[in-house]
């Protein structure tokens, strides 16, 4: 179901929420929990799934009253349940129990696991028909139309979290989806958008974590310095509303207050802005059809003062026109992408490769995807799991390769 076919006054209009968050430790899982906080009247928490912070994991299980804390690594259960004892949250561990925690009842389930390993867990919680808080933006990159389908199938719902879809899901008036001309995602630009291309070559892990704007995990982070989730984005946009890939856009708007637009074709163009704070859009999908108070700074524009804009200079950020080329070709192109992208901002983490080996390394698996005859359609699971760990492999090969 495409976003813009949801009708107002949701199934969920009024009653306590039931909730359960995937990536309860991240950055997203952290600030849901912060929204929450502040309207504890409204919700009831479920289940908290994490990896391996179970400390977090466990003191956040607590103070929300969580009836189950999940952590995927089966060898810390030991650890998180002693942590939890004498509180009565129940703690579980493993893959296994991961997915449990997805399928127990619950009225929203946000998305928040980083990468395709979210995937599976997303497709459990949606089993039982629910609203799916979406943050991870990786299962519609990597699954696309097999994701959507599976959604339709199940009856649950998508909700968009990132604050560009959530800007655009504000602004698209699904009675004129037909006079929809485009949609525009903005970008910050990251922190290298005023750096020549020779500096680029230089950039270290540290300087590339530090986000002007945003504070969030660190492969978004990287993601945004090479732009690359812009175009993670464009592909996630295409997914979401009923657009095809020509109208969509993106541009660089430093500021990060516009946080997306739709053009219309009587020339209008309607945007929603807001401080950066992924607060808004997390309060926004919790409370859908309705609004509910964030504990989030007010827009002072006047303070502000300018909103500027800017193209994307692509010899400098290539990923963008990458991730554009990988929708036109369609297929597995963008499930073999995403995997290969995962591997690079890893690889740069560890500081084996360089920036700029990051977009580099995921095109020349893509090359070689291509020349393999692997860049077919995707209709089922197993086939999206294919095109992830071909990409995935071809990605550790090549950065042995590329390595500094
Ligand atoms: P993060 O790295 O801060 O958190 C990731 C969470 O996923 C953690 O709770 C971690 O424990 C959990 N996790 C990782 N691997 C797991 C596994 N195999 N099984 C179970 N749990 C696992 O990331 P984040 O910044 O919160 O981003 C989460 C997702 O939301 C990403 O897909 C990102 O693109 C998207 N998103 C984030 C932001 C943001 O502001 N942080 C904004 C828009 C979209
Ligand atoms: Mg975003």
């Amino acid at each position: 179901m495409s976003l813009v076919e949801l009708t107002n006054g949701g199934p969920l209009a009024g009653k306590v929420r039931k909730l359960t968050i995937l990536g309860a430790t991240g950055s997203i899982g952290c600030s849901t929990l912060d929204v929450v906080a502040h309207q504890p009247d409204r919700f009831e928490v479920v289940a908290l799934v994490g990896n391996r912070n179970v400390e977090l994991l466990a003191e956040q299980a607590i103070n929300c009253r969580a009836k189950v804390a999940v952590t995927a690594d089966a060898g810390l259960y030991d650890a998180l349940k002693e942590k939890l004892a004498g509180s009565g949250v129940e703690a579980a561990a493993g893959m296994g129990a991961v997915m449990e925690a997805a399928r127990r009842p619950a009225d929203i389930v946000v998305a928040a696991i980083v990468g395709a390993a979210g995937l599976k867990p997303t497709l459990a919680a949606a089993e039982q028909g629910t609203t799916i808080a979406l943050a991870n933006k990786e299962c519609l990159v990597c699954a696309g139309e097999v994701f959507n389908s599976a959604m339709r199938k199940y009856g649950a719902q998508l909700l968009p979290v990132d604050s560009e879809h959530s800007a655009v899901f504000q602004v698209f008036e699904q009675k004129q989806r037909d006079q929809v001309d485009q949609i525009i995602l903005t970008a910050s630009g990251g922190p290298f958008r005023s750096a020549t291309y020779e500096q680029l070559k230089e950039v270290t892990p540290e300087q590339a974590l530090k986000h002007p704007n945003w504070d969030m995990g660190p492969k978004i982070t990287i993601d945004s310095a090479t732009l690359m989730n812009k175009g993670l984005e464009l592909i996630e946009a295409y997914h979401l509303f009923p657009v095809e890939p020509g109208q969509l856009d993106a541009v660089i708007h430093p500021q990060s207050i516009v946080h997306s637009m739709v053009s219309y074709c009587d020339g209008s163009v309607l945007a929603q802005l807001g401080v950066p704070d992924m607060r808004t859009p997390i309060a926004y999908a919790l409370a859908w059809p309705s609004r509910m108070p964030a504990p989030v700074e007010r827009l002072d524009l006047a303070k502000i003062g300018q909103l500027t804009f800017e193209p994307i200079d692509s010899d400098k950020f290539p990923s963008v026109g990458l991730c554009l080329g990988c929708l036109e070709t369609g297929g597995s192109a963008t499930a073999v992408m995403n995997a290969s992208n995962e591997v690079a901002v890893a690889e740069f983490l560890s500081d084996r490769i360089g920036f700029l080996g990051i977009t580099e390394l995921t095109r020349e698996v893509l090359n070689e995807a291509d020349a393999a005859g692997m860049l077919g359609n995707m209709t089922s699971l197993d086939e999206v799991s294919d095109a992830d760990e071909f990409g995935r492999r071809k990605a550790g090969e090549l950065a042995q390769r590329l390595q500094k």
